[in-house]
This record gives C-alpha cells, sequence and structure tokens, in this order.
C-alpha cells in the first residue's frame, strides 16, 4: 500500500459511529427545505437550519432565480475579472452597499472565499492580523495565507485584545477579524469596546455579518447597525448563505479598499463569479428582507421564548442571545446519541463535537428561522426535554 493510502486507511471515526448507529452527517433531504422535510422517507421539523428569515422556498426568491437562468444561462464561465461579469452583480453589489452602509461591495462565489480572499491579503510581512479564537474556519485559513504576524485573542475577551495591540508595532498595520454573531455559541461580538480598543491602538477591523445579517439591526442590517458602529467598522463581510437563501457572499467597504481587493484578492480574481441565478435569488431575498420586516419580528418572538424556556428547562446554553442557540453536552457520544434520538422524534439538530469545538465543549447546534410556527418550537422543545433527560444532561 502506498503510504498516503496506509495513513487514510487508519482514519476510522466515521466507520466507528457509523457501527453505533450514532453517525450524524450527510443526512440526505429529499424534500423542499422549509421548517419540515422528509429525510430518508421520515418527516422532521428542521432545526439546523441557517436560512434565519426561512426564505429557501420563498416563490419570489424561486422565481427570481429561475428568471435569471432564463435570461442569462445556468453560469458564468469566467471570473468576474474578465468575462464573468453581469448587471446582475452589479446592481446587487450596489443595493448591498447600500443595505450595510458602506461606499462599495463586491460578490464573490462563497462567503468563505470571501474570508479566504479577503483576511490573506490585506496585511503584509510586517503588519498584524488580530482574531477571535472563536472566529469562523473561513477567516483563520485567510489568515494562515498570509505573511503578517497573528495574534489570536481570547474570545470576546477586551483584555486579551489589549495585550495582543500592545505587542505590535505602532506604526505597522493591524487587522481586527472577528465575527460578528459567533456561528456555533450564538453570542454578539463587543463591537463597541472592539472599535473603542481599534482607535486607541490605530487598528482598522474587520466584522463577518455572516449570522448578523437578517437578524440583528434595522431591517436586518447586522450586528455594526445594531451597535451603530458601522461607520467605524472598516470592512464589512457577509454570505447569501444564511438568511439570504443562496449562495454567494460579499465584502463591503470605502472605495479605495473595494479597489485593491477587486485587483488583488485572489479567491475573487482566480474563481468564476457567482451563478446568475444565486445572484438574483440574494437580491430577491434582499427585497423581501426589506419590504417584510414582521419576519424578523416573528423571529425574534420565538428566539426570545426559546432563550427563556430552555434556561428553564435547565440547559446550558452559553451567552447566545440569538437564534443560534448552543444546547451544551460536553461529550461526543452522548452529542451523537442525542442528534439520533431527536430525530427518531421528528427533530433535527446539528451536532458540533471536536475539531470544531473542543472536546469539553461539544453542544448541539439549535436554529430558528422566521417559518417556524409556535407549536413546532413547542415540539422541538418538548422532544429535547426528553432526550436531555434521558441522557441525565437536565
Ligand atoms: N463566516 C461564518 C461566520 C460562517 O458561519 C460561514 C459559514 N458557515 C462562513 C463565513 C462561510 O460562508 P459560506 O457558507 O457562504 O461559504
Amino acid at each position: 500500500m502506498k503510504l498516503l493510502q496506509e495513513k487514510l486507511a487508519k482514519y476510522d471515526i466515521p466507520q466507528k459511529a457509523m457501527a453505533a448507529g450514532i453517525y450524524p452527517y450527510f443526512r440526505m433531504i429529499e424534500s423542499d427545505q422549509d421548517t419540515e422535510v422528509i429525510i430518508s422517507g421520515k418527516k422532521v421539523l428542521m432545526f439546523g437550519s441557517n436560512a434565519y428569515l426561512g426564505l429557501t422556498n420563498h416563490p419570489k426568491v424561486k422565481e427570481a432565480a429561475i428568471d435569471a437562468i432564463k435570461k442569462y444561462g445556468t453560469g458564468c464561465a469566467g471570473s468576474r475579472f474578465l468575462n464573468g461579469t453581469l448587471d446582475l452583480h452589479i446592481q446587487l453589489e450596489k443595493r448591498l452597499a447600500e443595505f450595510v452602509g458602506k461606499e462599495e461591495a463586491i460578490i464573490y462565489s462563497t462567503g468563505f472565499q470571501v474570508n479566504l480572499g479577503v483576511v490573506s491579503c490585506l496585511t503584509g510581512r510586517e503588519d498584524y492580523i488580530l482574531w477571535d479564537e472563536l472566529d469562523h474556519a473561513s477567516i483563520i485559513e485567510g489568515h494562515r495565507l498570509s505573511y503578517s504576524t497573528k495574534l489570536k485573542y481570547k474570545h470576546n475577551d477586551m483584555e486579551s485584545l489589549e495585550k495582543q495591540l500592545q505587542k505590535c508595532e505602532p506604526d505597522k498595520i493591524k487587522l481586527i477579524v472577528t465575527d460578528g454573531v459567533f456561528s456555533m455559541e450564538g453570542d454578539v461580538a463587543k463591537l463597541p469596546e472592539i472599535i473603542a480598543l481599534a482607535k486607541k491602538y490605530n487598528a482598522s477591523v474587520m466584522v463577518d455579518e455572516a449570522h448578523g445579517i437578517g437578524v440583528l439591526g434595522k431591517q436586518g442590517r447586522g450586528t455594526c447597525d445594531h451597535f451603530g458602529v458601522t461607520e467605524d467598522v472598516d470592512l464589512i463581510m457577509g454570505t447569501f448563505s444564511k438568511s439570504f437563501a443562496s449562495i454567494g457572499g460579499f465584502i463591503a467597504s470605502d472605495k479605495e479598499t473595494i479597489n485593491y481587493l477587486r485587483h488583488n484578492s485572489r479567491s475573487y480574481i482566480f474563481s468564476a463569479s457567482n451563478t446568475p441565478a444565486a445572484t438574483a435569488a440574494a437580491g430577491a431575498a434582499l427585497d423581501i428582507m426589506l419590504s417584510e420586516p414582521e419576519r424578523i419580528d416573528h423571529l425574534w418572538k420565538l428566539t426570545n421564548y426559546a432563550l427563556e424556556g430552555f434556561r428553564t428547562m435547565g440547559c446550558e446554553i452559553g451567552h447566545t442571545s440569538t437564534p443560534i442557540i448552543p444546547l451544551y453536552i460536553r461529550d461526543n457520544d452522548k452529542t451523537f446519541m442525542v442528534v439520533r434520538d431527536l430525530f427518531d422524534l421528528g427533530v433535527f439538530v446539528n451536532p458540533v463535537v471536536s475539531p470544531a469545538v473542543a472536546p469539553q465543549d461539544t453542544l448541539i447546534r439549535f436554529s430558528l428561522m422566521a417559518t417556524h410556527t409556535q407549536e413546532q418550537l413547542n415540539q422541538a422543545m418538548d422532544a429535547i426535554q426528553t432526550v436531555f433527560k434521558k441522557y441525565g444532561i437536565i
């Protein structure tokens, strides 16, 4: 056997979980994707989606995607740089910049590619990237590609951030990168404090709004808008794979920064542009975000109910204050078993185990959508109570 295959053959973690009947990944959905989905012929309630506004199945979003295919075809067959720029891209970029309160924006093919291509290319060898230890993997991959010095600070810990800022040479560029809403934990970055430190140390700030847009701020404009700090944040990143019910992502900033990224960000230049259907779907989702604020109101009504309900139930839910609710289990196998039992009771939730989180921090990620009904939420919470009691979690 070749050395590579010999090494890979020893990787048996999935097989063990499969043999135990608790393997929780790649469950195949056979239906549309609203609050109920069909998996292996079984109807289950979906409490694992990131489509916070529940727009993946919205007739106007689907119609926009279909119309875009009819007009432009199925793909762009080229990079934005060369033959892959459509009027559709330019129009949406203008609207997104305005939506988040920045001068300009550019669209990438995924949110992962935004962070990869932006974080990697703004700072040089003598500069610094400061990042929260719970930042999304795409931010981490982005700074891995940068030659700058990387300084990790403790999660949402301003003392730790300041200590790291003090290590930096005063006349070098310092870029602080943080999730706005943390993707697994659901807590919100302390943006006002981060901005205050950035001002004190002359640092720049980039906020990943993947989970903030559609949820926080006026009409879902995100965490920066929620705190009223948009002007002081230098770069705002967003993705279409959550509230926008599509695929793709964007970065918004001042004209000069976007001009630089447009000509230097490698995942933007060397990858084909976002498909017409995905771009148009995101645009239609933005229309709905702006015109149907009642969706966000309902999402928050459910969120506050669930946060209070889980706490009363005795669940450990960390510092979340958003529709992302981590239910800490703190044991890998137990997390998988809970996910399986909940599925048997008709509830889909996501397991989050090592290496996504530290082994002692395993959790179930329970997430809400604006299309969930109060009855569906009650049904899911009852099932969670039953299963958590069975395993002695509460
Ligand atoms: N940032 C954060 C905080 C995320 O949670 C995600 C996706 N899980 C991404 C970036 C990447 O976005 P996309 O799915 O569009 O690649």
